[in-house]
């Protein structure tokens, strides 16, 4: 057969197939598409001649009429595939429409989304001021120097001047070391209250600061204990200064909310010697202040260590 007779007869069955496809109505099914499938090849295999050289054209004009089936069924795909969502965009309108008279949903909900957004940034601007609080108040804790409760210089400061005083005993003279202990100062808490309590160790530290001289240093070791470091002053006078303090608590009352509260205190003192460290310089105050307690309390032993 010659080629384009062969050309002629796939051309008629390719435009046979568009006709059927474009006159059948709406989207083309799986089925339909076998059925017009079906037919072409049943057309073919019912020309009665050999095509040996044409096959290549046979082929490539059924792959072409399969192209425009596929097209065809891509098309109708896209068209079914808009109308879903013009469906769906018409159902979601009609679901607001329904919805809006009612109860304003979606502003309420709008309305919540902004309080929450505002809340979630208020949150996170607290939480940045307290990390930054809260590292300030360490570095404060660090750097600080004095009890927050009576305002004389707190433990850490003592342990730093007792290691420079004893780093340094070569150049230091006549240092000595007052510890002082409230007495029975439990008593005052069980019957006066805390908030006493502390007044009378603020009424304390106000004491031993007016008494002293400016170079001498107070200290608060711990509760009711408080240390005092006197610089250049000999064993009798410190002794003087010992004495006084107690002396001075004895006779003066806290008055406080009309509450006349008497307070003593008990006094250990003791001198710097060579090779003292810290630990054993306090150690000695405080086995003095133990013997004034053992020996009645309100008063002051100062031990018999010669200084340097
Ligand atoms: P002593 O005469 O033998 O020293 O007896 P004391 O009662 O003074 O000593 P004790 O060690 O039995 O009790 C000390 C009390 O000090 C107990 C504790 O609750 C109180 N205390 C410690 N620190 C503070 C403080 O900062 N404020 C107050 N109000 N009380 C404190
Ligand atoms: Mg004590
Ligand atoms: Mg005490």
């Amino acid at each position: 057969m010659e080629k384009s007779n062969a050309k002629k007869i796939l051309e008629e069955l390719y435009n046979g197939i568009n006709v059927k496809i474009d006159s059948h109505e709406g989207a083309l099914s799986q089925d339909n598409l076998l059925d017009l499938m079906r037919t072409m090849i049943d057309n073919i295999s019912s020309l009665d001649f050999e095509l040996p050289n044409s096959l290549e054209n046979l082929k490539k004009t059924l792959d072409d009429a399969f192209k425009d089936l596929a097209q065809e069924s891509i098309i109708q795909y896209d068209n079914t595939n808009k109308k879903f969502e013009e469906l769906a965009s018409k159902q979601k309108q009609t679901i607001i429409e329904c919805k809006n008279p009612l109860i304003d949903i979606n502003e309420i909900t709008d309305k919540f989304n902004v309080i929450q957004n505002h809340m979630l940034d208020e949150v996170h601007k607290a939480n940045s001021m307290i990390a930054d609080l809260t590292h300030k108040v360490e570095k404060l804790e660090k750097t600080s120097q004095l009890d927050h409760l009576t305002k004389v210089y707190n433990r850490k400061v003592l342990s730093e001047h007792l290691a420079a005083i004893c780093k340094h005993l070569n150049f230091t003279k006549d240092i000595h070391l007052f510890m002082i202990d409230i007495d029975d100062f439990k008593v005052i808490n069980d019957t006066y209250g805390h908030v006493v309590g502390d007044k009378v160790l603020i009424f304390l530290a106000n004491i031993l600061r007016k008494t002293l001289r400016d170079g001498d240093k107070v200290y608060r070791y711990g509760g009711e204990e408080f240390i005092v470091v006197l610089n250049r002053i000999k064993k009798d006078e410190c002794l003087k200064v010992a004495n006084r303090i107690v002396s001075l608590m004895r006779t003066n009352k806290l008055i406080y909310k009309e509450l006349n509260i008497n307070v003593t205190v008990s006094l250990g003192a003791t001198t710097l010697v060579d090779g003292d460290t810290p630990d054993t310089f306090v150690a000695r105050a405080d086995k003095a202040l133990y013997t004034a307690k053992q020996s009645g309390k309100n008063k002051a032993i100062m031990d018999d260590t010669d200084g340097n």
